[in-house]
């Protein structure tokens, strides 16, 4: 057995709803403007183009309940969003079979240092500096796909100190859960462990620490996140 010249990097795992055992997280990708008036209010056309992707880290997932106010930014927003856990994956994966590959979905936060996202846009540059942060995806736990089903529809909604902010429905995506797993495993391998973060709807909006973010959406489960 061959022994490491550095310390090995910790697995990243979630909590998994119903059991002791935990879920591994291999990728996290993460979609853009997959809701009609999201995109509306970022200012782009909400037709139906090709779906556009973006990396976190698996380290980026945070279960913890605390969100740490990131460092090179004044302009951090919430991004409410469901999260879907494959449990295989593969290439060119037929729409039929996609549902086929998920292990279960959750609660997450696509949170975003806006300002520094909007100024890579602006030059054409990499969003990872506004996107793929510390921390930068407060999560819930998993929740099996054999206890909760396939959610296509249901409220999706996050509070900040009580106040609606983003309030919408799953079945407002733009291009729905079978099409996110096919569309990617036509560019990447997916594989056990990959989680897809897929989108938001409208009414993201600046964060100030010490507020207090609820997430719910109805048929899955609720999330409250402190920012500290
Ligand atoms: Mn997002």
């Amino acid at each position: 057995m061959s022994e490491y010249v550095i310390p090995v990097p910790p697995i990243v795992t979630l909590p998994v709803v119903g059991t002791e055992e935990l879920y591994p997280v291999r990728r996290v990708y993460c979609i853009g403007r997959n809701y009609a008036a999201h995109a509306i209010e970022m200012g782009h056309d909400p037709d139906r183009e090709p779906p556009f992707f973006f990396q976190k880290n698996p380290n980026n997932l945070d279960p913890s309940g605390d969100f740490p106010y990131p460092p090179q930014s004044s302009d951090v927003h919430h991004e409410a969003e469901m999260m879907v856990a494959l449990k295989s994956g593969g290439t060119n994966i037929p729409l039929d079979q996609a549902l086929d590959h998920v292990y279960g979905y959750g609660l997450s936060l696509d949170m975003t240092r806006r300002d520094l996202q909007g100024e890579q846009k602006k030059m054409g540059r990499p969003w990872e500096i506004g996107k793929a942060f510390e921390r930068s995806a407060p999560c819930g736990p998993i929740y099996p796909a054999a206890s909760i089903g396939h959610p296509d529809q249901g409220r999706i909604s996050l509070t900040v100190n009580g106040d609606t902010r983003q309030d919408g429905d799953l079945n407002q995506m733009i291009w729905k859960v079978p099409e996110m797993i096919s569309y990617l495993s036509e560019f990447f391998e997916l594989a056990a462990g990959d989680i897809i973060q897929t989108g938001t709807p409208a009414g993201v909006g600046a964060i100030e620490r010490g507020d207090v973010m609820k997430m719910e959406i109805d048929g899955v489960g609720k999330i409250e996140i402190r920012v500290v």
